[in-house]
Order: structure tokens, then C-alpha cells, then sequence
């Protein structure tokens, strides 16, 4: 038994279970993009100049898109994903 959920990690780069793979700029608008393990999730997130951001999930057996609106860079964008991610049921 665990009471982790007591104890949450607060951030994306405190997480051991957690990796930055690689950061770029999109092939298509030039946009920011990181590529990470947040947790047992792969995320790619993608920062629009007008403050638009999108997560794309996919943990294998679920897949799933998020929006963010008004984000103030690409590190709010992240930590935003972080933060949603975090506050799922995770069972481990
Ligand atoms: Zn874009």
C-alpha cells in the first residue's frame, strides 16, 4: 500500500519516472514541440504563437488530445500537461 497521492509530484522535471526525449520546432509550422515520458505516458506537446497548446497522449492501450488555451510559453504548456496527467487515477 502506498499513499503517494499525498505527496504529489509537482513537477514534470522531479518525476524519475519521467524523460525529456527531444526538443524542436515543428516540421510543418515551425512551431515549438517537446517530445517526453511523462510517467508510463509518451506526450508530444506543440506551442502555437497565439498561445494554443496541444498534448498528444498515447500510453498504448490509451490515446488521447488535449487543448490548453492562453499558454504563456512552452514551459507553461508542459507544466499544465504535467499537472493534468498528474491528477489522473494512476495506479501505481
Ligand atoms: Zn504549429
Amino acid at each position: 500500500m502506498s499513499q503517494k497521492a499525498s505527496h504529489p509530484i509537482t513537477r514534470f522535471e522531479d518525476c524519475p519516472m519521467s524523460d525529456m526525449i527531444a526538443r524542436r520546432q515543428s516540421e510543418e509550422c515551425g512551431c515549438p514541440e517537446e517530445e517526453m515520458v511523462m510517467r508510463n505516458v509518451h506526450v508530444i506537446i506543440h506551442m502555437e504563437p497565439n498561445g494554443d497548446g496541444e498534448a498528444f497522449l498515447d500510453a498504448g492501450d490509451w490515446v488521447d488530445e488535449w487543448h490548453f488555451e492562453s499558454c504563456a510559453d512552452i514551459d507553461d504548456l508542459r507544466q499544465r500537461t504535467w499537472d493534468r496527467i498528474s491528477a489522473m487515477p494512476w495506479s501505481d
